[in-house]
């Protein structure tokens, strides 16, 4: 389990800044949603914490370690996309457990992280079909259980629901919600889905243009946005 610290968090991409200089607490356990237009800015931000991006300046602590310099997979947080990336070739066994076998974990602690995820995901049936052989839905869960086989302290979604259809989007908002509430993980989320960050938050952050908003429970950016923009993000009457 983890916080995260986001201290004047800068990103550049040559000259242009994309993050503006963030500040963010996130306690251990806290399911965080990022809101804000396409290219504020979201996605960016999620990559810097997992360490796909580099930190241009200031400062990023998980728990109580500055992860600055620290590489990817030494971090503690696992990221679930909006394209599932699953590997084609790999059945949802391997899939799952591909991580794990770079990492040099032995197979019998693979195989059992593998069997609790896939129980948790309700993919024990699934485990010898390939990629191509699962609905949109069966497969994001496969995502989702390849980043849960690892452990991580942080969970990072970025619009992991964006590419299924409405009623399945429902069904597995809600098996996220139950996942965080088993798990018990901090959770940073990306959607553009009002309704998702509304149900799934105990915080939401408003970002505009590489800047923060507007933070705050989502009755309070619901009731109190600080202007129009937050207010039109939030779905709140005007
Ligand atoms: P969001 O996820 O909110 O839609 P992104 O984080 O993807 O936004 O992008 C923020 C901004 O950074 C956009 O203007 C995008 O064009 C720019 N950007 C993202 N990645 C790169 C990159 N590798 N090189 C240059 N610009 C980038
Ligand atoms: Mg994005």
């Amino acid at each position: 389990m983890s916080s995260l610290t986001l201290r004047n968090l800068q990103k550049r991409f040559g000259r242009v800044e994309v993050i503006r200089g963030v500040d963010l607490d996130v306690a251990d356990g806290e399911f965080v949603v990022f809101v804000g237009p396409s290219g504020c800015g979201k996605s960016t931000l999620l990559r810097m914490i997992s360490g796909l991006e580099d930190v241009t300046d200031g400062e990023l602590r998980i728990g109580d370690r500055v992860v600055n310099e620290v590489q990817p997979a030494k971090r503690g947080v696992a990221m679930v996309f909006q394209s599932y990336a699953l590997y084609p070739h790999l059945n949802v066994r391997d899939n799952m457990g591909f991580g794990l076998k770079v990492r040099k974990v032995p197979g019998p602690e693979r195989e059992r992280r593998v069997a609790e995820a896939a129980a948790l995901l309700k993919l024990d049936a699934l485990l010898e079909r390939f990629p191509r052989e699962l609905s949109g839905g069966q497969r994001q869960r496969v995502a989702i259980g390849r980043a849960i086989v690892g452990h991580p302290d942080v969970f990072l979604f970025d619009e992991p629901l964006s590419n299924l259809d409405a009623e399945l989007r429902v069904h597995m908002r809600s098996e996220i919600a139950a996942l965080h509430k088993r798990l018990g993980n901090t959770m940073i989320y990306v959607t553009h889905d009002q309704v998702e960050a509304m149900t799934l938050a105990d915080k939401i952050v408003v970002l505009r243009d590489g800047l923060v908003e507007q933070v705050g429970s989502p009755r309070e950016l619901y009731e109190r946005p600080d202007n129009i923009f937050v207010a039109q993000f939030i779905g709140s009457p005007k």
